[in-house]
């Protein structure tokens, strides 16, 4: 297989693009690196980088059997920092990678977010849930241009015959997050590990269920080996407490840090948790990385990279 990833020097694209090496497949992987880096791909013989913004029209030499679209920043930070970045990525980029999917011929894989279901009013959210989103709140940029781009590659389905996927990734983390990437994971482990306080935001009491990222790429590539055209829902669904999650950084860190309580961010969702049974009965994903194995892998590869 020839597969082209969109995102692909970032965090998820950068273990998607090694698990296809692995396997054999040939990659190009297309990335501008604005939150990602080059450095987090291997040198590899059947790896292409291609230095490029998907929001430009552009096209890839040779075949291709897939086209993989993860390019998108994916912190809240970032949804402040480059709103019009996040929009363009997710409608103008998924545009562009559609129509070059169309041209080669190739499968098409949207990566969109459990984000599209909002501050839920269900829980667990299954993917028949349309989701309670603030369209002009400060996660709108990214929560609306995934609507949208879930919409149009649907739309373009429907048009054009053309066979797509669409993940709906849920938290999702492990090695290769940057550690200033303002996600909680990487920033609870950085703070530990410096012996800093560890800023939970309001209460603590808000829900999220993480994935080590090994699963959600596992659930990817079945997902693209699948024939389930809607969108379906990849990750963990054990629901912990922020407060939780920081209390076990501190504990598996070793840390004498403490946990502080700051502002709470605007429009957090309240709690969150997929509803995996999609998955389960279409694609037999089960997530296998339990929360603190994962955070101790997590946690060495920041020890090792000297990021604390
Ligand atoms: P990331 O920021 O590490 O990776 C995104 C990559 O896309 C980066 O390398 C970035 O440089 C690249 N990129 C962004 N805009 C681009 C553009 N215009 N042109 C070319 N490259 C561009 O984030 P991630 O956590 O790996 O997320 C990957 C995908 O998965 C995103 O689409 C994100 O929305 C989705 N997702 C991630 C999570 C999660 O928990 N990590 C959850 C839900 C959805
Ligand atoms: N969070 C926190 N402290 C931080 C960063 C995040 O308490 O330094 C909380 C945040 O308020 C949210 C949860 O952790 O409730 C998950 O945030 P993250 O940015 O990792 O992902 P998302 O909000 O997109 O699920």
């Amino acid at each position: 297989m020839r597969a082209l990833v969109t995102g692909g020097a970032g965090f998820i694209g950068s273990h998607l693009v090694e698990r296809l090496l692995q396997r054999g497949d040939e990659v190009v992987a297309l990335d501008n690196e604005v939150t990602g880096r080059w450095g987090n791909l291997p040198d590899h013989p059947r790896l292409t980088r291609l230095h490029q913004d998907a929001v430009a029209p552009f096209d890839v030499d040779g075949p291709l059997d897939v086209v993989a679209h993860l390019a998108s920043p994916a912190s809240p930070i970032d949804f402040l920092r480059i709103p019009l970045e996040v929009l363009r990525v997710n409608s103008i980029g998924t545009e562009n990678a559609l129509r070059l999917a169309e041209r080669k011929g190739a499968r098409f894989l949207f990566a969109s977010t459990s984000e599209v279901y909002g501050d839920p009013a269900v829980s667990p959210q299954p993917e028949s849930y349309w989701g309670n989103v603030n369209p002009i709140g400060p996660r709108s940029p990214y929560d609306e241009s995934k609507r949208y781009g879930e919409a149009l590659v649907t739309a373009w389905h429907r048009v054009t015959g053309l066979e797509v996927r669409t993940v709906r990734y849920f938290n999702t983390y492990g090695p290769r997050m940057r550690a200033d990437d303002g996600r909680a994971v990487p920033t609870f482990l950085v703070q530990a590990l410096r012996g800093e306080p560890l800023t939970v935001q309001g209460d603590g009491q808000q829900t999220r269920s993480f994935a080590y990222v090994d699963d959600s790429v596992e659930g990817t590539l079945r997902l693209l080996a699948s024939g389930v055209e809607g969108p379906v829902n990849v990750g963990s669904d054990h629901e912990v407490r922020l407060i939780d999650l920081a209390r076990a950084v501190i504990r598996l860190t070793g840390s004498s840090s403490e946990v502080v309580h700051v502002q709470a961010a605007e429009d957090d969702p309240r709690r969150r948790r997929p509803d995996l049974t999609r998955a389960r009965l279409e694609l037999d994903y089960e997530p296998t990385v339990p929360l603190e194995d994962g955070l101790r892998r997590t946690i060495a590869w920041f020890r090792a990279e000297g990021l604390a």
